[in-house]
């Protein structure tokens, strides 16, 4: 810390993303990115247009993309906001509606990026306990009285709650807003986004960073009322107005027109979710029930940091978190089939040592 940092960022402590280690190859199955690279539009669309004109500033409203998303979703422009990766947006989530008198609620086995900005902008929060086996439990946010964030499906669980659940959350906090993160939505969960156009209060976020192979890009985007939707662009023009690069856009607008190519990569993955799942019991794993491209689990007989580490040493990278509530468990990325055969050997290995 140098002696000219701020004085309010003083016990701040920063976000720790999964590692992205440059020098050596691991089989990565640490920051549930896709294993599928782009669709080829994608190539095409960065290859033939978009260089020429980076000299240009790109479009600071984003409309012909905003215009695509609208058109997949069923909504208006008007309902859509963009931004850098949905961590941006979820920066822009905090800085926009919460304050001391607005203060914030999650779960407390979640994102890990909630708390970092709830200290980034000193709000008062509170983390919401999850129940057994960590269900979350919608009748602990009604009628909370602060807006609220939730991951559905949560994020390290893997669990998700229904719409009618959110629902619930939604309508008994009208003077609130609740901002539901869907960055695995599409992985075998069902989107809260019908919602939209009943509730002036509801936020549903997503990202391109995982179903839609595109974590390199940084997009996410937010669908909620005009109005929430204008308070956001009011602080996106206070700091950055050309928050999302040409080469990203266009990307983007590829990306949604191959939309098929995304479901079809979603189904193999969530068929090597169940393969995972079944060949981890089979060796006596306790795996948490997943609607993501991830899975939470743990092993009786090797505990979760000494897991994670057999396996980097072995080449392979999962997530593992000291937190004591979840000190035991490691989530895993659902990868390729390759990919997870050679996660399920590893781990084979490390279990029989361990006997
Ligand atoms: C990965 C993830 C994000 C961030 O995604 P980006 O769009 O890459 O910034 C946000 N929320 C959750 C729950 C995530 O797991």
């Amino acid at each position: 810390m140098s002696r000219f940092l701020s004085a309010r960022f003083a016990d701040l402590e920063a976000y720790v993303p999964g590692e992205q280690p440059q020098d050596m190859q691991y089989i990565k199955l640490n920051t549930n990115e896709s294993p599928f690279p782009p669709a080829p539009a994608v190539r095409e669309a960065i290859n033939a247009v978009e260089i020429d004109r980076l000299n240009l500033y790109p479009d600071p409203e984003g409309r012909a993309l905003r215009e695509k998303l609208a058109d997949h979703y069923g909504v208006k422009l008007e309902n859509i906001f963009l931004a850098n990766g949905s961590d941006d947006l979820l920066n822009f989530f905090f800085m926009t509606f919460c304050d001391e008198e607005r203060p914030v609620a999650y779960p407390a086995v979640s994102y890990g990026f909630y708390p970092v900005y709830a200290s980034l902008y000193r709000l008062p929060h509170t983390e919401v306990p999850l129940r057994e086996d960590f269900r979350l439990e919608p009748e602990d946010y009604c009628g909370i009285g602060k807006n609220i964030v939730i991951a559905n499906p949560n994020a390290p669980t893997g669990r998700a709650i229904g719409v009618d659940d959110i629902e619930r959350i939604v309508r008994s906090n009208p003077d609130h807003v609740v901002m539901i993160d869907e960055a695995y939505i599409d992985f075998g969960g069902e989107s809260c986004l019908p919602l939209v156009g009943k509730y002036d209060n509801l936020l549903v976020c997503q990202t391109f960073s995982k179903f839609r192979s595109l974590a390199g890009g940084r997009l996410g985007f937010a669908i909620g009322s005009p109005a929430l939707i204008e308070d956001l662009d009011k602080i996106k023009y206070s700091t950055n107005s050309y928050n999302i690069n040409r080469l990203t856009m266009a990307a983007a607008i590829a990306t949604i027109e191959s939309h098929e190519y995304y479901v079809n990569n979603s189904k193999r993955i969530q068929s090597n979710r169940t393969y995972t799942v079944e060949e981890l019991e089979k060796m006596g794993f306790e795996t948490l029930p997943s609607k993501a491209n991830f899975v939470f689990t743990r092993c009786p007989k090797v505990d979760g940091g000494t897991l994670y580490r057999k396996l980097k040493a072995r080449g392979v990278l999962v997530r593992h978190w000291d937190k004591p509530e979840i000190a035991d468990w490691c989530r895993v990325t659902i990868g390729s089939r390759t990919q997870m055969d050679a996660f399920l050997e590893r781990v084979h290995e490390i279990v029989k040592e361990a006997e």
